[in-house]
This record gives structure tokens, C-alpha cells and sequence, in this order.
């Protein structure tokens, strides 16, 4: 299933059929452009099925 997740900080939005990496690939977004860590929990709870 893909899911989407959207930054909350920007309008960056990224898609992926693997958690894992959807979650991987925001995380270093969200710390490279905006010094924020996040955890895996609440970027999942955060995504929306697409
Ligand atoms: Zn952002």
C-alpha cells in the first residue's frame, strides 16, 4: 500500500510502498532542511494512504 506523508514545515511531499523508507527519507528532511527530529512513530501516524 502507498502511503504519502506531507511536511508539515514546507511543501515537500514524498510517496512510498515501504514504511521504512518513507519514514527514513522524511526524517532526513525533515533534519537537513528544518534541524527537526522526528520519530518514526508520529511520521507514521502522520502518513495518509494514497
Ligand atoms: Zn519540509
Amino acid at each position: 500500500m502507498t502511503k504519502e506523508i506531507d511536511c508539515k514545515r514546507c511543501n515537500f511531499m514524498i510517496r512510498s510502498e515501504n514504511d521504512d523508507e518513507l519514514v527514513s527519507f522524511v526524517q532526513q528532511h525533515n533534519k537537513n532542511m528544518h534541524n527537526w527530529d522526528t520519530s518514526k512513530e508520529e511520521l507514521l501516524r502522520a502518513a495518509k494512504d494514497v
